[in-house]
């Protein structure tokens, strides 16, 4: 047995719909744009980008949702997650269902937007604005072997009860096998990683007291309520949830 010289860090883990035992989490995906925010835009040729957020960043999707420090457009973007159960490098897409996709749930890929423009602008990377704590809330995970392999379903997000997203899952302009595919040409997957597939359009700032509720098809359904944050702004953009 290995002895560490601090605690070393409890395991991450995502409970699963209608069983005792957890999913444990290991690392997490993020595909960008996945569905056309404009019907009238042409359909991609190049796959989307990718980005990742620190597997502590997943809470379960309920109770309250902390507003983070250091934002004044915190942003809402609901999602598919998928978790895998198998990993591989090189994956055939027409493999991916049936090997290595363990289940499924509904996730919000939660993104502190200014801070996400500020990086698009200077070139810099995202991790400021898209792998804060508590920045990938998800409901139970849902075996593939209860829901399979769900190809349309409503995915849709309302803030104090007014719609702010709709789409289906038909309209995933790259398909869950060939998200899964392209990520393992790049980096091994490893059993405990999940993916958050993109969201649709509507994203939308969410503000302390706000009631954000959601689903993925039947795979999971949340509704948070957003707190304000005890912590003053760190990064001298919003001072006005400060001590609020
Ligand atoms: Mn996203």
């Amino acid at each position: 047995m290995t002895e560490f010289v601090i605690p070393p860090p409890v395991p991450v883990s995502l409970p699963v719909a209608g069983r005792t035992a957890a999913f444990p989490v290991g690392r997490v995906f993020c595909i960008g744009r996945n569905y056309k925010w404009d019907r009238h835009e042409a359909a991609p040729t190049d796959m989307p980008p990718w980005f990742m957020k620190p597997a502590r960043a997943v809470v379960p999707a309920q109770g309250e949702l902390p507003y983070p420090p250091g934002t004044s457009d915190f942003c809402h973007e609901v999602e598919l997650v998928v978790a895998i159960g198998r990993g591989g490098s090189n994956i055939d897409a027409a493999q991916v269902q049936e090997r290595h996709i363990w289940g499924y749930a509904a996730g919000l890929d939660l993104t502190r937007r200014d801070l996400q423009q500020q990086a698009k602008r200077a070139g810099n990377p995202w991790e400021a604005a898209k792998a804060f704590d508590h920045s990938a809330p998800c409901t139970p995970l849902v075996p593939a072997e209860v829901c399979g392999h769900p190809k349309s379903g409503a995915v849709w997000l309302a803030v104090n009860g007014v719609e702010r997203q709709r789409a289906d899952l038909s309209e995933l302009l790259w398909p869950v096998p060939e998200l899964v595919a392209m990520l393992s040409r790049s980096v091994a997957l490893q059993p405990g990683d999940l993916v958050f597939t993109g969201t649709p359009s509507g994203v939308g700032a969410l503000q302390p007291g706000d009631v954000v509720s959601g689903a993925v098809a039947d795979i999971g359904r949340f509704s948070m309520t957003v707190r304000a944050s005890r912590e003053p702004a760190r990064h001298g953009i919003a001072t006005s949830l400060a001590g609020a």
